[in-house]
């Protein structure tokens, strides 16, 4: 069986160099004599690749030195109550733009702890655009602003980021962590699950800034505390390894490629051929406002649902799979993360330009 195009929203594909790496080395990692699946957590060669990692993101993000990365478990899920229970602890009240799906259940966790105070929503349209924001709105006594930077399931992302300015801005990545330039210093706090862009899901990668550290709710569990894990290196238990481990080979990968902000130049041409393709077509259309368009998360529908069905299956049959909506949208929705390589959406595009001459 060859590989297929793989358009899922998470888990997602991973650059091939990255899994052979990884089946190069699953008995014998370096001069171990055992996979790193077999590893303690304590050991040299796992505090190497765990440090590796951490120093390699530190430089692909160009990150400052006042801000910890740490390597956790519980997905972007678990964020969305560690964030309340380590954040929202002055005012207890935080701001947040409701883009969708995951920032409804960034709120529903957040309301736990306090008052969440919605400063603009694109409920009304089905998520299909990112609000406009006035910062006169915003709260001026908010423990901190949330967003989600890239919604992964309507497909829209920031292309501007709200003002906040000494309100901590926290923004949830999962899905364009590394697939473009982000500036770090303008975030009080970065989340995001693995599964989508970084490796195998597992491991949640969170950037935070120091003085954002050490002030939990009285009540937050010792692993729910990003002190506890700042003070060990990630290391407080037994972390993901595996996961860990060719996180850091996607690491190396994308460095090799040459980093993030060529990896942005190919994210950004990867999308403008599905983009200009639905533009122009009389069948396939595209669901989100042109101005913001989501370069890793692709929704697309065709006229009935019979149609969008045939072509999923016709797909499905020629290799190209997990083209199906999200459940709530319908239609097609094509994740191109930055291991879909462009010769997949080149093809994707041959094959919907086929269907459509088939099916006018
Ligand atoms: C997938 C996703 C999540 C949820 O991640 P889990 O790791 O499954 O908890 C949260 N936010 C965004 C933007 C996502 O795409």
């Amino acid at each position: 069986m060859e590989r297929v195009y793989n358009f899922s929203a998470g888990p997602s594909m991973l650059p091939v160099e990255v899994l052979e790496q990884a089946q190069k080395e699953m008995l014998c990692y370096g001069t171990s004599g055992m996979s790193v699946m077999e590893m303690s957590h304590r050991s040299k060669d796992f505090e190497n690749i765990i440090y590796t990692a951490e120093d390699d993101i530190k430089e692909l993000m160009n990150i400052p030195d006042n801000y910890k990365v740490l390597f956790l478990q519980g997905g972007g899920n678990m964020q969305f109550a560690m964030v309340p229970l380590n954040l929202m602890n002055k005012n207890k009240k935080i701001d947040l733009v409701n883009t969708g799906q995951w920032t409804k259940k960034a709120m529903a966790e957040a309301k736990k702890y306090g008052e969440v105070n919605v400063v603009a929503s694109s409920d009304d349209k089905t998520f299909t655009y990112i609000p406009k924001l006035d910062p006169a709105t915003f709260s001026k006594d908010a423990d901190y602003f949330y967003i989600c930077l890239n919604n992964t399931i309507y497909g829209t992302r920031y292309t501007k980021l709200p003002e906040t300015g000494a309100i901590p801005l926290v923004a949830d990545a999962s899905s364009n962590i590394l697939s473009e330039k982000i500036d770090v210093s303008k975030f009080g706090l970065i989340f995001a699950g693995a599964q989508k862009n970084l490796g195998p899901a597992g491991v949640t990668v969170v950037i935070v800034r120091d003085d954002l550290i050490g002030n939990a709710r009285e009540y937050t569990p010792t692993m729910l505390d990003y002190a506890t894990h700042v003070k060990e290196r990630s290391l407080y238990n037994t972390p993901p390894t595996y996961s860990i481990y060719t996180m850091g080979l996607v690491f190396k990968w994308l460095k090799k490629m040459g980093g993030v902000e060529v990896m942005q130049k190919v994210n950004e041409e990867k999308a403008a051929l599905l983009y200009n393709f639905l533009d122009n077509s009389a069948l396939f259309k595209g669901t989100v406002v042109p101005e913001d368009r989501s370069l890793m998360n692709v929704p697309f529908v065709l006229p009935t649902d019979e149609l969008n069905e045939k072509f999923i299956a016709e797909a499905k049959a020629k290799g190209f799979v997990n083209l199906k909506g999200h459940r709530t949208v319908g239609g097609m929705r094509a994740s191109i993360y930055n291991a879909m390589p462009v010769e997949g959406v080149k093809k994707l595009v041959e094959i919907m330009e086929k269907f459509e001459l088939e099916n006018k």
